[in-house]
């Protein structure tokens, strides 16, 4: 059978053959430790240009020091500073992380609210990082964007928008609302794996016959990815799917639920 050409079947397809290459809920993909909604909140906020790896290393001794907003909001700075310290941008950081644990104790009770129009009034927090504590924590509908999600995006033709908020607003049109959340985090999977900034993978691309930038993307996309970076912001990379290997999509649709962390 042809592949889709409308946009809608054909992001239907796009939603469906991830789903199938990355199984789990954006809760089992995502790659940030966390216990609860404010734990993931932080991490997220200490993965900007850091890797989920090494927030994970940092994370177990912060929220054992601060087992709270009423905590964190009331701690030294330095001593939050020296904690983590090897995420980088750490004074910038415990600016954010004081100044957003300060929001939730005097206008949210002390607890992280699921809206995004009342997550984004918190220090640190951007449309992003709301989304994916929406998606992860809340299981609420949440698509955040960042480098990789807009580089595939535009890649198979979901979007033509540059700037995160009009991606989104794009891919939510496309994408189910319980699935938005997956779906970045499974855009993020594939965009590490196969469809890289500089040279994507086409010959191993389980979209390849959906793609419009099939084959013809190294060095557009190379631009592209060169001129957006690499880098994945706060938002928490995805754990990398069960069988899946650089280069390549996982092999078979195994589903080993992982346990309940996320990110
Ligand atoms: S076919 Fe190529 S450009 Fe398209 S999504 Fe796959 S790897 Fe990326």
């Amino acid at each position: 059978m042809a592949p889709p050409r409308a946009a809608k079947a054909r992001a239907a397809e796009v939603v469906a053959r991830l789903a199938q290459a990355y199984p789990g809920s954006a809760t089992e993909l995502c790659a940030l430790e966390h216990g609860d909604p404010f734990q993931l909140l932080v991490a997220t906020i200490l993965s900007a240009q850091c890797t989920d790896a090494r927030v994970n290393m940092v994370t177990p001794t912060l929220f054992h020091r601060y087992r709270g907003p009423a905590a964190l909001a009331g701690a030294d700075p330095a001593e939050v500073e020296e904690i983590i310290r090897s995420t980088g941008f750490f004074r910038a950081k415990t600016r954010s992380l004081l100044g957003m644990s300060r929001g939730l104790v005097e206008r949210f009770d002390g607890r992280v609210p699921p809206d995004l129009e009342d997550l984004v009034t918190l220090d640190g927090v951007g449309r992003k990082t709301a989304n994916v504590v929406r998606s992860v924590a809340f299981g609420l509908p949440g698509l955040p964007v960042d480098t990789h999600v807009g580089r595939l995006a535009r890649r198979l033709g979901l979007t033509r928008e540059d700037d995160p908020v009009r991606v989104e607003q794009d891919l939510d049109e496309l994408v189910p609302p319980d699935e938005r959340g997956a779906f970045s985090l499974r855009l993020i999977l594939h965009g590490r794996s196969t469809c890289t900034a500089r040279s994507p993978h086409c010959g191993d691309c389980i979209l390849v016959d959906l793609c419009p930038s099939a084959g013809a993307g190294a060095v557009a996309a190379g631009k592209r990815g060169r001129a957006a970076g690499t880098a994945t912001k706060p938002g928490g990379t995805p754990r990398r799917a069960p069988g899946t290997r650089a280069g390549g999509p996982p092999k078979g649709a195994a589903t080993r639920r992982r346990s309940g962390r996320a990110g």
